[in-house]
């Protein structure tokens, strides 16, 4: 779009999508500030302290159809991993109204399509970031599984298989001695497995957001840690980025600010139903007789990866917004559906963490620029972000550079609220 005309382009966040979009652009040659208040890799990003999955065939949202009649059952089940800390719904509910609106049948396709794109070759996606950076070493490539207690359950969930297939991902099915063939540490009373192959993960998330943003400083990108607070437009195009800091000047933007990007949003006039989804994750250090690869255990919703430090089981979703602290339920039924999936596990301790997933009402990330302003929005990646960054970055930087990717962004449109 901008092509040569691009001489200065100030990332604003260092998560994944943030220092994916850094290197893609220098990779372009062109100039590039990242803005970030903490340290790349940090544990307050969302991109630390996810499951760690690069998860292509995660197309199907979490408002599907039935949602609606389901949700009461479900916050009031105390074995169901769907929280809410009351005293916020006050607050939540008019994104909650336009969440839930999309659990049809006909939005659920339409969002499931747009995700398709972005996640399909994920695998290859962060190879092509990473090869030949410190990075690569915390990338793997691995089955990604999901784990049933029986065949009725795995049909329970014909309609998230179906989006998948329609996806292009087919299962291969294991039941019965093949799934303890497949993985001994498996609870005996998980009878089936549906394996995913050609995924990936990545062994330490913080670590590797670290070694990108290093690449993207070899590569001559500077880092500079401050505060966003605000924008100079001339003529309706940013021209400077106001930190607490020194102000930057610059021809472009990248808003890659996650589930903060709301209030930096609203300054340049866009309102963006946008909510934190709070996960948590329970590191289990130095942990002994778990799963070899990462598993998605449907009854608990978490996945279990093996990564460098440890087990680490991520996943619950809770509404509560950003301020509220760590809650203890969600932590404990984690805990607790650990214990039964994986009963021989053994570990030196425990680290928790509680997290932000960025979630947009309608579930699909704003990619692209907003109206004629030279900022571009990069987030809302809701539970596929790690998996998404790395494109999400490159279709970014190649908007900005004129190195287009091939794909159509109508669904992304950040002005579609
Ligand atoms: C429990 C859990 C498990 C998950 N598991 C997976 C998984 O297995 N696979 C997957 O693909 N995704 C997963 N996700 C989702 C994924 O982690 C997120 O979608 C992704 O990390 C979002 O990345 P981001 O770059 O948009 O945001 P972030 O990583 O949050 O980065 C945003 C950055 O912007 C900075 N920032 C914000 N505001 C300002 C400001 N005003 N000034 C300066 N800096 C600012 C922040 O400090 C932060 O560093 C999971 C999420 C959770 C919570």
């Amino acid at each position: 779009m901008n092509g040569a005309a691009s001489n200065h382009v100030v990332v604003i966040g260092a998560g994944v999508v943030g220092v994916s979009s850094a290197i893609w652009l220098r990779r372009a040659g062109v100039k590039v500030t990242v803005v970030d208040r903490v340290e790349p890799g940090s544990s307050s990003s969302t991109s630390y302290g996810n499951a760690g999955v690069i998860a292509a065939c995660s197309v199907a949202p979490v408002t599907a159809p039935g949602m609606v009649r389901n949700s009461p059952r479900m916050l009031l089940d105390p074995d169901f991993p769907l929280f809410l800390r009351w005293s916020y719904l006050p607050k939540l509910t008019p994104w909650l109204l336009k969440y839930l609106s999309h659990a049809n049948d006909k939005d659920t396709r339409r969002i499931s399509e747009g995700l398709a794109p972005i996640l399909y070759d994920s695998p290859s996606q962060h190879e092509a970031l990473s090869k030949g950076t410190q990075a690569e070493e915390w990338l793997v490539s691995s089955d990604y599984s999901f784990v049933y207690p029986s065949r009725e359950a795995f049909e329970g969930d014909h309609y998230t298989w179906m989006l998948r297939r329609l996806a292009g991902f087919e299962p291969e099915l294991l039941e019965g001695p093949a799934v303890q063939e497949y993985e001994p540490n498996l609870a005996a009373d998980m009878n089936l497995l549906a394996v995913m192959h050609d995924h990936g993960y990545i062994r330490d998330p913080g670590r590797y957001i670290a070694a990108l943003a290093e690449e993207a400083k070899e590569l001559g990108a500077v880092f500079v840690k401050a505060e966003v607070k605000d924008f100079d437009l001339t003529g309706g195009r940013v021209t400077k980025v106001v930190t607490t800091g020194e102000d930057l000047d610059c021809t472009e933007v990248i808003l890659a600010t996650g589930v903060w990007s709301g209030a930096l949003a609203k300054k340049l006039g866009l309102s963006v139903p946008l909510e934190s989804e709070r996960g948590y994750h329970i590191v289990f250090r130095s942990a002994e007789n778990g799963p070899r690869t990462p598993m998605m255990v449907t009854s608990g919703k978490f996945v279990a990866t093996p990564m460098k430090a440890g087990l680490r089981c991520a996943g619950v979703v809770e509404f509560g917004g950003l301020e509220a602290p760590a809650s203890k339920a969600p932590l404990e039924l984690l805990r607790r559906k650990v214990a039964q999936t994986f009963p021989n596990m053994t570990f030196e301790k425990e680290e928790s963490w509680l997290g932000h997933r960025p979630a947009p009402s309608d579930s699909l990330p704003l990619i692209g620029e907003i109206g004629a302003s030279g900022v571009f929005a990069g987030f809302g990646h809701h539970h596929i972000g790690l998996t998404a960054g790395p494109k999400t970055g490159r279709i970014l930087a190649g908007l900005i550079s004129g190195d287009r990717q091939n794909i159509d962004l109508s669904a992304y449109d950040p002005q579609r609220f």
